[in-house]
């Protein structure tokens, strides 16, 4: 069944109006006809089973028949802190990060990062959010990624600091994600993971996030490309902390 996030201002009681965009959507792409169901997502968390009773020029108008928690939202809340990198290599990261179930992204400005503008134009910074949903509704998820705007790495470090954090260094010796976080201590419900633009974090950032609290960890013998490090490391942190 197709899947569509809405604001939840879109239901009146049981009937939701579909915004224009996911009208045209199901109109004119989908051909859906009265009759047909799809899921419509407030991104709070829930689902609706909603029966299409109008599509036409005016209106997409349906009736939600039944409404169940979505069950596919991680249960560990993941802020990936990317460096800013070439345009497609991070919006692949976007797109790939929330199949995974990555719940924040926060683009992240560091010495050797290709951007180092903390201002997102107005039309990337949508242009990425529909990325983010597409593929969110893609995946199943129950929430949309929030994007966040642009930081620093020193602002980054000081926004995360009450919760744990990981930083992907390819010096890091020894030290494995499942080394930093399985074991029986307590599971954390929040992490935040620090992946370096394609020419690598400075030593000092290293050194910064380490005094700031952040465990450096290898992601292996091999060196990754930055996206591919982001995407191996989001999953693994979610092997060993997503209860499922
Ligand atoms: N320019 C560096 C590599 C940077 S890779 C060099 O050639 O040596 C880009 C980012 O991916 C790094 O900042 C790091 O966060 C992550 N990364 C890639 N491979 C890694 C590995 N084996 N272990 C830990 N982090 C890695």
């Amino acid at each position: 069944m197709h899947r569509f996030f809405v604001d939840p201002d879109c239901f009146v009681g049981d009937r939701v109006v579909l915004p224009e965009s996911i009208a045209h959507q199901i109109r004119s792409v989908l051909r859906l006809r009265p009759g047909a169901a799809i899921v419509v997502l407030d991104n709070t968390g829930w689902e609706y089973e909603v029966l299409l009773h109008q599509v036409d020029r005016q209106q997409v108008v349906g009736e939600a028949m039944a409404k169940r928690p979505c069950p596919n939202e991680p249960t560990v809340q993941l802020t990936l802190y990317q460096a800013l990198m070439k345009r497609d290599k991070f919006e692949w990261v976007l797109q790939k990060g929330t199949e995974i179930g990555v719940t924040h992204f926060v683009p992240l400005v560091t010495q050797r990062s290709l951007v180092q503008e903390v201002d997102i134009k107005e039309g990337k910074q949508l242009r990425w959010e529909k990325i983010i949903t597409e593929a969110a509704e893609q995946s199943r998820r129950g929430c949309i990624p929030t994007l966040h705007a642009p930081q620093t790495l020193a602002e980054a470090l000081a926004a995360q600091s009450a919760q744990p954090g990981l930083i992907a260094w390819e010096a890091a010796q020894g030290l494995t994600i499942r080394k930093a976080l399985g074991g029986d201590g307590e599971r954390p419900l929040r992490i935040s993971l620090f992946i370096g633009p394609e020419g690598g974090f400075a030593a000092e950032e290293v050194a910064t996030a380490q005094a700031a609290g952040l465990q450096s960890v290898t992601l292996g013998k091999r060196i990754l490309r930055a996206e591919t490090a982001a995407l191996v490391a989001a999953a693994l942190v979610l092997h060993e902390l997503d209860v499922i």
